[in-house]
């Protein structure tokens, strides 16, 4: 089976008012969850939800996104100008990925997380059925074989 089939792709999402809708085209590379303070306070809730796209697989098809959360990092945090939904994260050097927040899709109902991060800062009573868990964020040689798990193992929609 080819990605676009085994994936259902393309995929569509949008931010809680609508003003800002995407499309994914190309498979992620890692589906997790960060449960650092930062997300918890980005998403109001336990932790943050993450689909990494291929940056060539992820474009914004209306509206227009402003930076919001922190400001003047390595990290830029993607909102929707009206609503304030925060949409995604890019990372600066380019990484060749978009962190797209998953719940932004409009059928996120089958995204579980294969990885989670920052177990540091979890809220105690927070359980995920993650099957690789970090105390901070994987060491860069260990994405490769987090990737390589995933396309193999990870949930399809
Ligand atoms: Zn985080
Ligand atoms: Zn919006």
């Amino acid at each position: 089976m080819d990605a676009q089939a085994e994936w259902k792709l393309p995929w569509t999402g949008g931010c809680r008012c609508g003003a800002v809708r995407f499309e994914v085209v190309l498979a992620p590379l890692l589906a997790s969850v960060c449960h650092c303070f930062g997300c918890q306070r980005m998403s109001a809730s336990a932790f943050s939800t993450t689909l990494t796209i291929p940056q060539a697989g992820f474009r914004l098809s209306q509206g227009t996104v402003v930076t919001g959360g922190v400001h003047g990092a390595a990290v830029h945090h993607h909102h929707c100008d009206a609503c304030k939904s925060w949409v995604f994260t890019t990372l600066e050097p380019e990484m060749g990925f978009v962190n797209l927040r998953a719940t932004m899709l409009d059928e996120a109902s089958w995204f579980e997380p294969y990885a989670e991060m920052q177990l540091a800062e979890r809220l105690p009573w927070v359980a995920t059925p993650a099957r690789r868990s970090f105390e901070r964020f994987p060491k860069m040689e260990e994405y490769a074989g987090l990737i390589a798990e995933f396309a193999e193992h990870g949930k399809r929609p």
